[in-house]
């Protein structure tokens, strides 16, 4: 009788689980249909967002960057790319068309948690210091021009409402960032305020996001770029516009008649959005309740605290790992998107790796196969959802730019630049994410090209301060 009850309650308990698998998977459906909806409301939300300030949910903010780099650029130059876990410092020496980057050194500094919650002037004052180290391992291979002060291209990977290229104010912040007092705050004068602090010489002539520092370092190698995505802790897109398409836009016409718009896609929503109980929980605990929804269904940051959740609400209801929920499984954001996708990836017959990561990780350990393949798929049905998502986001982006079909006769090829970690070490998301892509073009995906731009932002930050370096006009005149 023992033994018979017993095989009932855990049949039970896996029935309950399946339940919780099965309902999740069909609230993260993304068939075609409903990504080509998601397709049209974000190039419907594009158009608004450029209308007017404020239209949309999009912030479709202006760059000030009308031309994007060329080949011609020379000199040396510094640039520092903040945005994620790590900001990374460079120089760079320009040696124009036939050299391009002639020569390249950076440095990877981790940012100490405690300064992405803390003040303005802490983070700032620990980034110039970093900074200032750097610039005094300048070997003698690396050339300033005589009389010039060194410049630098500061990437940025938060909404900036940019006032001019070099100058703009942090709208909020997002990811594992916020520091209050510096919201509303000019970023590059909280940066130069920094560098008189520390002693450092150096004028700041690029402010960028990071989506445009990809556009622009895609655009130096290639001509035919028109968008960068990033998919890495957080994700945004931006794109070459035509300037008269912005009617929010007052000053004068660039001669290039373009301008590169910041997208801001991680604040998309629509109706069409496959939301569920668990990313309504993530949202309302997060830093930024209500805001970044598109990111927080795509990106690197969230998708392994959304695997979490479902697993703690297995874990609670279904008694999953056995009769107690593993203490670990409660903390928030213990479980990270490269665990995720170490475990997802797992191809052995065993599914070893995914044993390994539970007790490494959440301290599990005696878990049947059948619980580790259940944990595989639930790691699926949520990378999926995102990378179809974000596939149906490029889609968007092509529409508006009138590139998603073939026209007769025309040759023409659109590359679109993608970067972050997600794209670059997620496998099964990247591959989701073109596979996706493809089939939502149909044939004219044979004119669309995802390129790989590793690391374009910095470089691009550092291409934009050269081409809008202080010293141009005066030499030119
Ligand atoms: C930020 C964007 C940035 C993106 C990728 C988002 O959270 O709002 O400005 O481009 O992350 O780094
Ligand atoms: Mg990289």
């Amino acid at each position: 009788v023992l033994v018979v009850h017993r095989r009932d309650r855990s049949s039970g308990r896996w029935d309950k689980a399946a339940a919780i698998l099965r309902e999740l998977k069909d609230k993260c459906r993304t068939p075609i249909g409903k990504l080509r909806q998601v397709a049209d409301d974000m190039a419907f939300e594009m158009h608004a967002g450029l209308a007017s300030e404020g239209g949309s949910n999009l912030k479709m903010i202006i760059s000030y960057v009308d031309n994007l780099p060329t080949g011609d650029e020379k000199g040396l130059f510094y640039a520092l790319d903040l945005g994620g876990t790590n900001f990374r410092v460079l120089r760079v020496q320009l040696g124009g068309k036939d050299k391009y980057v002639a020569k390249q050194e950076f440095e990877e500094v981790s940012i100490p948690p405690h300064l992405m919650v803390g003040t303005s002037v802490a983070l700032f004052d620990f980034i110039a210091e970093a900074l200032k180290k750097f610039v005094d391992t300048e070997g003698e291979d690396f050339h300033l021009s005589p009389g010039r002060r060194r410049e630098l291209g500061f990437t940025f990977s938060f909404p900036v409402k940019q006032s001019s290229i070099a100058s703009g104010t942090l709208f909020k912040w997002t990811k594992g960032f916020s520091i209050d007092d510096a919201v509303g705050q000019d970023v590059v004068g909280e940066l130069t305020k920094a560098m008189e602090r520390v002693g450092l010489d150096m004028s700041v002539t690029a402010l960028v996001n990071d989506t445009i520092g990809t556009l622009a370092g895609g655009r130096y190698y290639n001509p035919d770029v028109v968008a960068a995505v990033i998919l890495g802790t957080g994700t945004n897109a931006a794109y070459v516009e035509r300037a008269q398409a912005i009617p929010k836009w007052h000053g004068l016409l660039p001669k290039s008649g373009e301008m590169a718009i910041n997208m801001e896609w991680g604040n998309f929503r629509s109706p069409h959005l496959p939301l569920t109980e668990y990313d309504q929980a993530m949202d309302v605990e997060s830093l930024n309740p209500g805001e970044q929804l598109f990111e927080k269904t795509i990106s690197g940051m969230y998708l392994g605290e959304i695997v979490r959740r479902v697993l703690c609400r297995m874990a609670e209801e279904a008694a999953f790992f056995g009769d107690t929920v593993p203490p670990k499984l409660k903390i928030p954001f213990i479980l990270r998107t490269p665990h995720m996708s170490a475990m997802h990836h797992d191809t052995s017959s065993d599914l070893r790796l995914v044993e390994t990561k539970l007790k490494d990780i959440l301290e599990i350990s005696n878990t049947s196969l059948k619980t580790r393949k259940a944990i595989v798929e639930l790691c699926d049905i949520v990378a999926i959802r995102g990378a179809r998502l974000s596939a149906a986001g490029i889609l968007g982006i092509l529409k508006k730019l009138g590139r998603d079909t073939v026209t007769e006769g025309e040759n023409r090829r659109s590359v679109i630049a993608l970067d972050g970690g997600l794209f670059e070490h997620y496998m099964k998301f990247r591959n989701s994410m073109e596979s996706t892509l493809k089939e939502l073009l149909g044939d004219a995906s044979e004119t669309i090209v995802i390129e790989h731009s590793n690391d374009g932002s910095g470089i691009g930050a550092a291409l934009l301060a050269a081409s809008h370096s202080l010293y141009l006009e005066v030499e030119e005149s």
